[in-house]
């Protein structure tokens, strides 16, 4: 086998999903974010197992996304779509049953047009200033848009990571002011708000990373697990070199690993001389640059070279490889590379 296995247990998936869905009251649904092929670990896969899981609501951030989920999934599950009803998307939404949030005036007049029956939610700005309608836009509208009955009304927490920050507060404050009222079921929280209490829960919730095993949730299974094979290794004298600008210098004799897997498959540059590989709980480090296709391991200490190196498992989770590369875990997810096979494991149940 030439290139990484990328292990993605589907159980530990589905068991990250309950544990989330019991964090809120059973009043409140449970969604699930599955945008970006799931954060990298594949839509279809994973919308199945979650959908075994019991979740009934799925999000994607765009239209194309959602006719995947909706070819893996068939008829039933809602399947939301963050960017709304853009514009030539009434086909592929009327097709595949989406169900857009608006995001604007523009889209709320496109979408009544286009597909008067078929469902939509409303997205609305509460301080991220990212997607949504504001304030002013809403209040014009929103008699107009109510008679229509939306099936939700959703807000996004910019902040919900930091529990002290107050942009929290504010957002739910604004959130309120927006939606009180109106009877229509309303969404405010992704995984962050989840864990910030029942006060940000609402009628739905719409966890993501945190089903992938990432931060904020630190309570979550861990569920992915990426294997490097060896390629070669090879005996170097103290004073030798490894890798582009021999930034590693052997002190004492060693033995350096070459194994399968670079920044061309999301493992990146900055990762270099800063992190470990695994083999088993044994950590072996980093020696000089990661390059395109290889990284080169520091395996001394070990008793024989082993034929693939983990890095990404129990001992590694993605938030680490993302310090390691000052970036965070739901990059280091979505950055996984095309070039492993994925192997999936522990069927939903
Ligand atoms: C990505 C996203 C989510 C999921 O966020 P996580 O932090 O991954 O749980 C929820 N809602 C919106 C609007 C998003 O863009």
């Amino acid at each position: 086998m030439a290139s990484g296995i990328l292990h993605i247990d589907l159980a530990a998936i589905a068991a990250n999903w309950r544990a989330l869905d019991a964090a809120s009251e059973p009043a409140t649904q449970t969604g699930a974010v599955v945008k970006a092929n799931a954060y990298g670990l594949g839509a279809g896969r994973v919308a199945r197992a979650l959908a075994e899981a019991g979740a009934r609501r799925f999000f994607v951030a765009m239209a194309e996304e959602g006719a995947a989920v909706r070819k893996a999934l068939g008829p039933g599950p809602q399947i939301c779509v963050f960017s709304g009803h853009m514009q030539g998307d009434a086909p592929l939404i009327s097709d595949h049953d989406l169900t857009p949030m608006l995001n604007s005036v523009d889209q709320l007049t496109r979408h009544l047009e286009a597909l008067p029956d078929q469902p939509f939610g409303i997205q609305l700005d509460t301080g991220m200033n990212r997607l949504g309608m504001e304030r002013a836009e809403w209040a014009a509208v929103a008699e107009i848009a109510l008679s229509r009955r939306p099936v939700l009304l959703m807000s996004h927490l910019a902040c919900a990571d930091e529990p002290d920050h107050p942009m929290n507060a504010h957002q739910l404050a604004e959130f309120r002011a927006l939606t009180d009222g109106t009877g229509v079921p309303r969404s405010l929280s992704a995984t962050g708000g989840i864990l910030l209490g029942p006060d940000y829960h609402f009628d739905l919730t719409r966890p993501g990373v945190g089903l992938y095993g990432g931060l904020p949730f630190e309570q979550a299974q861990p569920v992915v697990r990426l294997a490097l094979p060896v390629v070669q290794a090879r005996a170097l004298e103290p004073g030798e070199s490894a890798g582009y600008g021999c930034t590693w210098v052997a002190k004492r004799p060693s033995v350096i690993a070459t194994v399968v897997g670079g920044y061309a498959d999301g493992l990146h540059r900055a990762l270099s001389n800063r992190i470990h590989l695994w083999a088993g709980d044994v950590p072996c480090p980093i020696a000089g640059r990661v390059s395109m296709d290889l990284i080169t391991v520091d395996v001394t200490d070990l008793p024989e070279v082993p034929t693939s190196l983990d890095i990404l498992g129990p001992q590694q989770f993605v938030d680490d490889l993302g310090a390691g590369a000052d970036t965070i875990g739901y990059e280091v997810l979505t950055a996984l590379g095309a070039r492993y096979t994925r192997r999936y494991e522990g069927a939903a149940g």
